[in-house]
């Protein structure tokens, strides 16, 4: 069997049948070619406010209307209650200490809590990927897109003129032959190694590992005084379970399953011995006693997963009539859900390339540009997160660098709602003139500071640098580090975005911010 498409995109994630998806809107044939079967277990689940302002915004200009409501909570439990979902109204942080095993609920210095949404309608969500991605590729394939699972590519030739991929399904050979090939089969995936692409390094980034699984029957800490006073049930987010040379994440889902996991340097991985898998696992658990709680009674519902390396960067993007999504060039740490922001931000580019014609004699330049954006942005996550994993155990300083990410993802939210999307146009501010060389100071300084005094100068410095870009109240003094998501401090904030005051409360009341009760 031989085909030509216009587009060929391989692997059937999220990404590559939301791309197929805008391709095909956009008039191409297009080919969507997975390795595997739906529905099938895929880690990665926790989205953002930025991660969910693009898809909506990839939905509404291609017109995939069936794929708008998921970008809510609100408007997906309504509209797609079967599938899996879980609330995520914010990052939630509790640092672990060997010396005081105490439950983190309990003071306010081992934890940072940070909002996301103002209430439930117009949270995040984490995807239960199963159900997600099986969704997708069915929208996909009745717009039109071309599906075929279970392949095997074994070789791809890529030209001046296009690219041809070979290999075997279901016992046939077939060959596809395309003008553009679109690679979205995640870190180390059909490019690197078809072309032998070399890897690059993520500088100053420790090397990681990981081990997760999904559970049933994980239970929820009991409320105390404090969790019930906070901006948000904090086990109605992203959780983050902090110690020196790691972390451990717990995202509930709505079906009962929770996915946990954690990811560790090296150093600590060789420790716990994490290559032994459920041991592994039970043993760290057990040493955390509002973990031991939780997972006591729980059952792991799949075999457990281990990664012997998280991070990644490939040292190609892009080429003449092809390219990698984001989430296929690389890869560094889930810590502040990174990585769907980052792959729908190439999503979005690569729509804008094909919006323009994959014959245009731009495209050569247009991927270049692509190539080096995608490479900036991963690298300075890798930088931030690096800063992070070297100060776990000054959880302090930890606590303000996050601030560093949360400053800049919610000032390019607002930005990109006010529709003013030149004033955040690169990832974590990073090619921001004043914010992005202060902030890649700062994560240099972060790597070699002491406690104490030092720490305390850095984290002035950090918050001098935050102030010009917060639109959220982070810069305020914060003895309990719980930030909720405040009204008054967009509005006060609004010449930060060039905005009035006008403005701001029409970008509140167009976004959901008021529940319709607040509105009376
Ligand atoms: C441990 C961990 C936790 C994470 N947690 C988060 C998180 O909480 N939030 C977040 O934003 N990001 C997270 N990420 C990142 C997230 O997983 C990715 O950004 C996301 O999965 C990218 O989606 P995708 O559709 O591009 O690729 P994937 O989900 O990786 O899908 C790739 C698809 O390609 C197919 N495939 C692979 N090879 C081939 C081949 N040779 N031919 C054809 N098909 C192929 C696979 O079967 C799969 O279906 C996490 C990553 C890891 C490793």
């Amino acid at each position: 069997m031989t085909d030509s498409y216009d587009i060929a995109i391989a692997g059937s994630g999220f990404a590559g049948s939301l791309m197929a998806m805008i391709a095909k809107r956009l008039g191409y044939s297009v080919v969507l070619l997975e390795r595997g079967r739906h529905p099938r277990v895929v880690i990665g689940e926790s989205s953002t406010p930025l991660a969910n302002l693009l898809l909506e915004e990839l939905c509404r200009r291609y017109d995939l209307s069936a794929i708008a409501p998921l970008a809510k909570w609100g408007s997906w439990q309504r509209k797609y209650p079967d599938i899996g979902c879980g609330l995520k109204r914010g990052f939630t942080f509790y640092q672990h200490r060997p010396d005081r095993p105490d439950d983190p609920n309990e003071s306010y210095d081992n934890q940072l809590l940070v909002a996301a949404s103002p209430h439930d309608e117009i949270s995040d969500t984490h995807w239960f990927r199963a159900d997600f991605d099986s969704f997708l590729v069915q929208q996909a394939r009745e717009l039109g897109v071309v599906y075929l699972d279970e392949v095997k590519v074994d070789q791809v030739v890529c030209r001046e003129t296009g690219a041809s991929l070979h290999g075997a399904r279901h016992g046939e050979t077939f060959s596809v032959n395309t003008h553009f090939l679109i690679d979205a089969t995640g870190p180390r995936g059909l490019l690197h190694h078809a072309l032998e692409l070399g890897e690059s390094p993520l500088p100053h980034f420790p090397a990681t590992q990981a081990l997760y699984n999904h559970f049933s029957g994980v239970t929820r800490p009991a409320p105390t005084s404090l969790s019930e006073s906070a901006p948000y049930p904090p086990e109605d987010a992203a959780v983050h379970h902090v110690f020196d040379g790691g972390w451990i994440w717990v995202l509930r889902f709505n079906n009962g399953i929770t996915s946990a996991g954690i990811a560790a340097t090296d150093e600590l991985a060789a420790h716990l011995r994490l290559e032994e898998g459920a041991d592994s696992w039970y043993r760290v658990v057990d040493s955390i006693p509002t973990l031991q709680t939780q997972f006591g009674t729980a059952d792991a519902v799949q075999q457990f997963r281990h990664m012997p390396r998280i991070s990644f960067l490939s040292s190609r993007v892009a080429g003449e009539r092809w390219a990698m999504l984001p989430s296929a060039a690389g890869f560094v740490d889930p810590l502040l859900s990174t990585g769907f922001p980052l792959t729908l931000l190439g999503v979005e580019r690569l729509a804008r390339i094909l919006e323009v014609a994959i014959d245009s004699p731009h495209l050569e330049s247009d991927l270049e540009v692509y190539e080096r954006r995608t490479r900036d942005e991963l690298l300075t996550t890798a930088r931030l997160i690096a800063a992070l994993y070297a100060n776990m155990s000054n959880f302090a300083l930890f606590k303000k660098l996050c601030l560093l990410y949360f400053a800049a993802a919610s000032y390019s939210e607002s930005a990109r709602r006010l529709g003013k999307p030149h004033l955040a146009s690169s990832f974590l501010l990073h090619d921001h003139p004043q914010f992005g060389p202060r902030s890649r100071d700062l994560v240099e300084r972060a790597m070699h500071t002491s406690p104490g005094a030092e720490t305390n100068r850095l984290i002035e410095d950090i918050l001098r640098a935050i102030e010009p870009i917060d639109v959220a109240g982070l810069c305020k003094p914060n003895p309990r580090s719980w930030y909720p998501v405040n009204a008054a401090e967009l509005l006060g904030s609004c010449s930060k975005l060039e905005s009035t005051p006008e403005e701001i409360e029409a970008l509140l009341q167009s976004c959901g911010f008021y529940q319709p009760q607040q509105q009376s």
